[in-house]
């Protein structure tokens, strides 16, 4: 009887859980009939997003994965995906609002950005940062991270794209899709070709160069060390307006990467503490990057030259580069 009673209160027990797990899916639930859609702001590797209205200005991702819908264990990575992505709440992240659930319609609902990106400013405007600019940017890009982290979440797919600057704040978009996109990502590679989208590669740290295989973007080794490895491109990028490695060829990005060569900083003018932070970051042994929290009070503690406000006043970036 005794063991009768457990079994039964196991049942129960994973049935609420279910039950529970399914009606807080509901809450972020958006029916795809309510939203509205105007213009296309962009097309990315995996999706097509619209400026879009739900209650207000909002951002829609529409996801380009038309096989999804025939394959259970894929919707449920999306849902994983987005059930990760309700956590967030972070000054320093794109606020997320609901998704649309239901195959073939798949959608990320999240707050509309109304500055530009990182990527915008550094390599299509050529705006340049000072460094005491670079470190206020680096600093914003640290706390969001640090708290993506903290809640156990990767990024994954951390880049200048990826990061937009509104009025001197950052705001950091596309965290934990990675998986759900790459799906699409590995569904389009041709045999046994392994399809490197450009920009990509430089944010990729030696342990997930070395690990890059056909069709296998998805098992990548992804860790926080990982995400810190792109944080210091990104910090490359801020500081020389340019990525790592430019002009060569992937196949000798890759090498150099999995070898631990790094690019060179002879040409760089910055402190030396600046390169510090960039070499730690980029370590080859992931065991040696510093986390997110230790590179904030890193940053805190550069030097800085004397900055135009008061420090009773918030700090802006210059018109050359904010939005
Ligand atoms: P990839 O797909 O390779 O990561 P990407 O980052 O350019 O490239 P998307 O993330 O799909 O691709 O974004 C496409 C475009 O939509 C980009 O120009 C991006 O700046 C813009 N965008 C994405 N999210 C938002 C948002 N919340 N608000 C405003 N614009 C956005």
């Amino acid at each position: 009887l005794k063991c009768w009673k457990s079994v039964w209160l196991e049942c129960w027990k994973s049935l609420w859980l279910e039950c529970w797990k399914s009606l807080s899916m509901k809450e972020w639930d958006i029916p795809y009939d309510e939203l509205k859609l105007f213009e296309v702001i962009g097309a990315g590797r995996f999706g097509t997003v619209y400026r879009g209205s739900w209650h207000g200005a909002v951002a829609v991702k529409l996801l380009h994965v038309h096989s999804l819908s025939d394959h259970c264990a894929q919707l449920d990575t999306f849902k994983h995906e987005v059930a990760t992505f309700r956590k967030t709440r972070h000054e320093n992240l794109v606020l997320f609002m609901g998704a649309c659930m239901k195959p073939p319609r798949l959608a990320i609902v999240t707050s509309l950005c109304k500055g530009m990106t990182l990527y915008t400013h550094i390599h299509l405007r050529k705006d340049k940062f000072t460094a005491n600019k670079s470190v206020i940017v680096a600093q914003q890009i640290s706390q969001g991270m640090g708290y993506l982290h903290a809640r156990g979440i990767l990024h994954k797919d951390l880049k200048t794209k990826n990061i937009f600057l509104e009025n001197g704040k950052v705001v950091i978009t596309d965290f934990g899709l990675f998986s759900v996109t790459k799906l699409c990502f590995s569904n389009n590679a041709r045999g046994d070709s392994l399809g490197i989208p450009p920009g990509w590669l430089c944010y990729l740290a030696p342990e997930l160069v070395r690990a890059l295989r056909p069709h296998a973007s998805l098992h990548l080794p992804f860790s926080k060390c990982t995400d810190v490895y792109a944080f210091g491109t990104v910090w490359y990028e801020l500081l020389c307006g340019e990525y790592p490695f430019k002009g060569q060829p992937p196949e000798a990005i890759i090498w150099q990467v999995g070898k631990g060569v790094k690019p060179s900083l002879a040409n760089m003018q910055a402190s030396r503490d600046i390169k510090d932070i960039l070499m730690l970051c980029w370590s080859y042994r992931s065991s040696e990057r510093p986390d997110f929290p230790h590179l904030l009070s890193t940053l805190e503690k550069l030097p800085r030259k004397r900055l135009a406000r008061s420090p009773s006043h918030p700090v802006h970036l210059s018109r050359s580069a904010d939005s």
